[in-house]
């Protein structure tokens, strides 16, 4: 990944007192991205909350609770990463591995349009569920890797980053992503629940050390600054579940309760949203980008077909004539 660039484009709002200050700043409750600084020690953070997001792409789907979880974590660090990142277009999480959840993808626009789905076998996953234990990334999704991928259209580079999945949980395999990249250092924590009512919710944390090209003159020791970092760290680390998920705790008032004493900085926050891209034009598109060969064999026994999105679950169909027009387009 590219070192990433702030978004910010308001004037910081500082946190002196729990948020009361920032009340404008509250239009937005939830499925939300709020940036912030630990200006002293040259520090950025993303605080992510998710509710209604998740929740609708979770139970589009019903799938399973470990398949939620796991997919809500890959969706809620997806929005984090991708907050970081100046780009225009699409910014892709996605893992793949050997165990029952096979495939996790996770996207989000530019724009703040997120969606996700996932792959799994549900033979395989009773068998997990059924010998006990963590629901942990080597018995859930197995070996393999995860990669990002931001796409800005035609005619420009696409960027991709790859990594083994190596970690108990999607959070440190992204971790261990930061590691091995050679990026600015990174903490993340991620965390997934139901509420009482059964609606999925998803919060997360992630820090990083500011670039060097954007860093200010550190007045204090290089020893300071460093244990200005571990003290984030640790301090991120306190945030329980409960506090990264709960829609009744603002996101201000939880990053005033976890770094007021060093000083926390809020930026405006961005909105997202559970919205695919998906379109008859686009789907149209792909299927005559096939090779000639595979289109031929396009099309059910009476020669129509229905394509199903696999991030939104929306049906397309195509009749036999359409089906025809593709196979000789
Ligand atoms: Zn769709």
């Amino acid at each position: 990944m590219r070192p990433p660039r702030s978004r910010r484009s308001v004037a910081p709002v500082l946190i002196a007192a729990p948020a009361t200050l920032v009340l404008n700043e509250r239009m937005i409750a939830d499925d939300l991205v709020e940036p912030f600084e630990i200006e002293p020690f040259q520090l950025r953070g993303r605080l992510v909350r998710l509710g209604p997001t998740l929740d609708s792409i979770v139970k589009r789907h019903d799938y399973p609770p470990a398949v939620g979880t796991v997919l809500g974590e890959a969706i809620a660090l997806a929005v984090a990463l991708s907050s970081t990142l100046k780009y225009d277009g699409v910014f892709t999480l996605q893992t793949k591995g050997d165990g029952p959840i096979r495939l996790l993808v996770a996207d989000v626009t530019t724009g703040g349009a997120v969606r996700g789905y996932a792959q799994y076998d549900p033979a395989k996953l009773a068998e997990v569920a059924a010998s006990g234990g963590a629901a942990s990334v080597p018995r859930l999704l197995g070996a393999g890797y995860l990669a990002f991928t931001v796409d800005q259209g035609e005619d420009t580079e696409r960027y991709q980053g790859i990594v083994a999945l190596e970690g108990a949980t999607l959070a440190e395999c992204v971790h261990h992503y930061f590691r091995q990249s050679e990026q600015i250092a990174a903490g993340i924590k991620v965390a997934v629940d139901r509420d009482a009512q059964g609606a999925w919710r998803g919060g997360c944390l992630l820090i990083q050390k500011l670039p060097d090209g954007e860093r200010s003159e550190f007045l204090g020791t290089r020893e300071e600054l460093e244990d200005g970092w571990r003290r984030a760290l640790i301090l991120m680390g306190s945030a329980t579940s409960q506090e990264l998920t709960d829609p009744e705790l603002a996101p201000e008032d939880l990053l005033f309760r976890l770094f007021h004493e060093d000083g926390v900085r809020v930026f405006r926050t961005h909105a997202v949203r559970a919205e695919c891209r998906c379109s008859r034009e686009r789907i149209d598109r792909v299927l005559r980008s096939l090779p000639f060969e595979e289109r031929q064999d396009l099309g059910e026994a009476d020669g129509s077909m229905t394509v199903t999105c696999q991030f939104c679950n929306a049906s397309y169909r195509f009749e036999r004539a359409d089906v025809a027009a593709i196979a000789t387009g």
